[in-house]
């Protein structure tokens, strides 16, 4: 019996996020196509960490990646700091427009992202905005929660020995990362 696949561009925010996020996708039929754009990963060379990360587990695994290595730290910054209340949804919408005119460019009819699969992320805010794009750029978002896999997904990255990051990208996520600590 032939199983029809969709491809579907999926938006990933790091390594150890995608492995469960994969696995269920191709669970359910679908194909995945990784789309790497994360300029909110500060500093640069915390970014250059997770996108190295990234790269090379997409090698060993045969993940098909297109990386979108646009570093505008300046773009990002200003209109965080305009948004500071509601920088998340600021963030979560500057990464995926890129990735939803991506998917119609090249003719996807579905595109998705790993932040889905985060406890830390905005659900309700992702989802919002992902079928916003979707609806402006005439294709569908995946918007499952996809929370139940984390634990799995991070206990396999460790396992794998990938770089896990210790807090979410931006620089203002640093700070209450490490400030709490003091
Ligand atoms: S905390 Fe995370 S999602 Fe929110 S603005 Fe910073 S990097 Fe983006």
């Amino acid at each position: 019996m032939t199983v029809a696949v969709q491809k579907i561009l999926l938006h990933i925010c790091c390594a150890p996020c995608s492995i469960y996020t994969i696995d269920h996708l191709r669970s359910e039929g679908f194909e995945p196509h990784g789309f790497f754009y994360n300029p909110n990963i500060h500093p640069y060379q915390e970014y250059r960490r997770r996108l190295d990360t990234l790269v090379e587990h997409a090698a060993n695994t045969n993940l098909p990646l297109t990386v979108r290595d646009e570093y505008d730290l300046e773009g990002y910054l200003t209109g965080a700091v305009q948004r500071l209340e509601d920088r998340c949804q600021y963030c979560y919408e500057t990464r995926l427009r890129p990735a939803a005119q991506e998917a119609a460019e090249k003719g996807y009819e579905i595109f998705g992202t790993t932040l889905l699969i985060s406890p830390y992320q905005d659900q309700e805010a992702l989802r919002r905005i992902g079928n916003q794009l979707a609806q402006e750029y005439g294709i569908a978002f995946y918007d499952q929660d996809l929370r139940p896999g984390f634990r799995e997904g991070q206990k396999r990255a460790r396992e794998l020995g990938l770089y896990l990051q210790p807090y979410c990208g931006c620089i203002f996520s640093e700070r209450d990362r490490y400030a709490k600590k003091g």
